[in-house]
């Protein structure tokens, strides 16, 4: 790392603290030769495999550019996605891996985003679940039916 002051080509990590939400790692460094003291920001790389093969960064940006066509229409809002975005970041952060493909993130994306809107989620669920049929959506339909009879039970006990 290249002090940002003298362009020295080494520093010394005086300092490490991890992020609240554990994704990245904040160091405070020193330069030895000026003394000039700085910050950087460490992220573990996650890469996207495309169906097309080609590897990209994972971006919170694509997951709700993915996700916000699904909730066109629905009482979703930008901070909603923002906050699935994360959840999906952080969900598949923590199987460890450091690629995945874009139908994993496609799956990580299904359990957020049920609990966010179950209209948008038989949408998306639609394309990424390959739904054929009109039993598909039948059968997804009845799934959403069977939790929410069990949300309430849960809820009346
Ligand atoms: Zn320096």
């Amino acid at each position: 790392m290249h002090c940002p002051f003298c362009r020295h080509s080494d520093s010394r990590v005086i300092d490490s603290r991890t992020s609240d939400d554990g994704l990245s790692i904040r160091r405070r460094r020193q330069c030895p030769k000026c003394g000039g003291r700085f910050s950087t920001i460490e992220t573990a790389s996650l890469n996207v495999i495309k169906r097309s093969g080609v590897i990209e960064p994972f971006s919170r940006e694509k997951v709700m550019s993915g996700v916000r066509k699904a909730c066109q229409g629905r009482p979703v809002t930008e901070g909603d996605l923002a906050v699935l975005a994360q959840a999906v970041e952080e969900a598949v952060r923590q199987t460890g891996v450091s690629q995945i493909d874009t139908n994993e993130i496609g799956l990580a994306i299904l359990g957020p985003l049920r609990e966010l809107d179950e209209i948008a989620y038989l949408r998306f669920a639609s394309v990424y679940q390959a739904f054929e049929t009109l039993e598909d959506f039948d059968e997804a339909i009845g799934l959403l039916r069977e939790d929410r009879l069990h949300k309430q039970e849960r809820a009346g006990e």
